[in-house]
């Protein structure tokens, strides 16, 4: 193996390890709660190696970055999220690779997913991102609608062609009343998901944890953590 092999090996074994802690911790079943590994910054070197180690989703956050990674990597058996602020103008080429588009919130956002699906002949997982930090009506610092928006969001992807309403999605807030409560925030989104199931019960992912708070997500509920840095490394720049 070269360094690199070991090193994401190593680590992996560590996260994986954690999740199952997690688990047992938490009296659930390992196999209910899915590891996906995010490389955004990172070459499609690592995800090869990630593929081989047995990883089969991957997340990315920026269009640019993605697109060239996810065609270097077309013969690997994964799926690809996309868990970035995503402008409409990417959609298109985003629809291209991605299997799973966590990051859906708003209506605009619906609209262009829903045509370009259907004109690429896919179909397109959607999870509604939750803004736990932004007012009533507004969307979050780091995009996600605010919980009241959730419903109507998740209503127009289920009746929109090419779209599948999956669940819900969020990242712990910085800031208000969840800040540095990554469990009570955590627990809110279950809350939240338990309604989304009352009229969508398909829509049972519910995506939350990253590096720094996998236990609290999985202590709450989480049936996908989306973990960056402690397996791939700090990332070199902001991403
Ligand atoms: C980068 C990122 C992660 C992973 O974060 P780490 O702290 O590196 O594990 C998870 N979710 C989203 C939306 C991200 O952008």
């Amino acid at each position: 193996m070269t360094d690199r092999e070991d090193e994401l090996a190593a680590n992996l074994a560590k996260v994986r390890e954690r999740i199952a802690a997690a688990c047992s911790a938490a009296g659930r079943a390992r196999e209910d709660v899915t590891l996906i590994v995010v490389t955004k910054t990172y070459p499609a070197s690592d995800v090869r190696i990630l593929s081989e180690l047995g990883v089969r989703h991957v997340a990315e956050n920026k269009d640019q970055d993605a697109a060239p990674k996810a065609t270097e990597c077309s013969g690997l058996p994964l799926s690809w999220h996309f868990v970035g602020q995503l402008q409409t103008n990417k959609v298109r080429s985003v629809v291209g690779y991605a299997d799973v588009v966590q990051s859906v919130d708003r209506a605009r956002l619906v609209t262009a997913l829903s045509k370009e699906a259907v004109r690429a002949g896919r179909e397109v997982g959607c999870l509604v991102q939750v803004a736990l930090d932004a007012g009533a009506s507004e969307r979050g610092e780091r995009g996600g609608v605010a919980p009241g928006g959730v419903a109507e969001l998740a209503d127009l992807i289920a009746g929109s062609p090419g779209l599948r309403i999956d669940g819900l999605m969020t990242v712990a807030p910085l800031t208000g009343e969840y800040a540095g409560r990554q469990r009570a925030a955590f627990g809110r989104l279950m809350d939240l998901s338990t309604d989304l199931r009352r009229a969508h019960p398909a829509a049972n992912m519910v995506s939350a944890g990253m590096s720094a708070d996998l236990e609290e997500a999985v202590a709450a509920g989480a049936t996908h953590v989306r973990v960056g840095t402690a397996v791939l490394g700090v990332r070199p720049r902001l991403g």
